[in-house]
């Protein structure tokens, strides 16, 4: 069984840039068991020598009647039950947000290890997101920017102990 990471956080923070950067075109199909994975994408992942399955959550383009934040809740569990590690998403350039701050009590308190990536860091816009990253109470955050590719060394750094 291969080690799994879950890329999580709200919509736009750029979970999918992140796990294209990842998985490229070594993309599984996934089954599409309706309303569960069907918006949700898996494959295998490479960080250098790291290799792992890593599931990309949530376009929310199938919302129901579930209320937004009961299919995020739903969503996240299920991709976090899964996972042994998490990487949780946040975009630095707009700050921590009460959604931010949702998932990240949902992640406090789950199984699995979480570490808190401080996206789109590429400029200076992101520099008072990344401080304010810290009180979400994961840890330290990881400047990152999945578009221009900054941030990967580090992240195999601190991902290298756990795959
Ligand atoms: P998701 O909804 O979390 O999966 O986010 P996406 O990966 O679809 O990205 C949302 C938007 O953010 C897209 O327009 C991306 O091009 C953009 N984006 C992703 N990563 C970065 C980044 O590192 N820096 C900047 N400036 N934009 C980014
Ligand atoms: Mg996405």
């Amino acid at each position: 069984m291969s080690f799994t990471v879950a890329i999580v956080g709200r919509p736009n923070v750029g979970k999918s840039t992140l796990f294209n950067r990842l998985v490229g075109r070594r993309l599984a199909l996934v089954d599409d068991q309706p309303g569960v994975t069907r918006d949700r994408r898996e494959g295998d992942a490479r960080l250098y020598e790291l290799e792992f399955r890593a599931i990309d959550t949530a376009g929310l383009e199938d919302v129901t009647d579930d209320s937004l934040e009961a299919r995020m809740r739903q969503q996240t569990e299920r991709a976090i039950a899964e996972a042994d590690l998490v990487l949780f998403v946040i975009d630095a350039r707009a700050g921590v947000t009460p959604l931010d701050a949702h998932f990240a009590d949902l992640l406090r308190r789950a199984a699995a290890k979480t570490l808190l990536i401080a996206n789109k860091c590429e400029g200076k816009a992101a520099e008072a997101g990344l401080l304010d990253a810290y009180r979400l109470g994961l840890g330290e955050p990881l400047a990152f920017s999945a578009e221009h590719g900054l941030g990967l060394g580090d992240l195999h750094e601190v991902m290298r102990p756990y795959v």
